[in-house]
């Protein structure tokens, strides 16, 4: 069986996009509308000369628990938990949020390993970005651009150490 790598974070924050750089499809649906992925989505990435592991989308993890926002934040809950790996993506333009705080609260207790992603750093300071996200005490921040492809390589990297 593959590795299982879950991507987790608040809606709109690029994680379709990410899945979908990974697992080189448009299977993910992409959508300016926060919350658009609604159940988990499972795809494969296969990075040249590396291992392959398995990758899966959840939508994004709304603060109130109940209706189909609490569905999609048990899924991902779910996902994360049965994940080898756990890439936390935050949106490095916007800086961390509230619903954010409240997923690193969660994660915490799910205790799976977990890589800090800052994405959307197209066209911005990507250490400043970063930098935003220091008081949540990752040794591992990778800096990417899903939409652009910036930064994935190194992140392929960084999962394959974490593997
Ligand atoms: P999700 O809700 O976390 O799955 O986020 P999506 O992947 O659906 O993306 C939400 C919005 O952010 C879309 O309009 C994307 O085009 C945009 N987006 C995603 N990744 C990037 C990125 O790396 N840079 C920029 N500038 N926009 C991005
Ligand atoms: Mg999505």
């Amino acid at each position: 069986m593959l590795p299982l790598v879950a991507l987790v974070g608040r809606p709109n924050v690029g994680k379709s996009t990410l899945f979908n750089a990974l697992t080189r499809t448009r299977d993910a649906l992409v959508h300016d509308q926060p919350g658009v992925t609604r159940d988990r989505n499972y795809g494969v990435c296969r990075p040249e000369g590396q291992r392959a592991f398995a990758v899966v989308d959840t939508g994004g993890i709304a603060g109130v628990d109940e209706g189909l926002a609490g569905a999609t934040a048990r899924q991902a809950r779910a996902a994360a938990e049965e994940a080898d790996l756990v890439l936390f993506v935050v949106d490095g333009r916007e800086g961390a949020s509230a619903l954010d705080d409240d997923i690193l609260r969660w994660l915490r207790k799910a205790a799976r390993p977990t890589v800090l992603v800052v994405n959307k750093t197209d066209g911005i300071d990507a250490r400043a970005a970063m930098a935003e996200f220091a008081r949540y005490g990752f040794g591992d921040v990778i800096a990417i651009s899903s939409a652009h492809r910036m930064g994935i390589d190194d992140l392929l990297d960084d999962i394959q150490e974490r593997l």
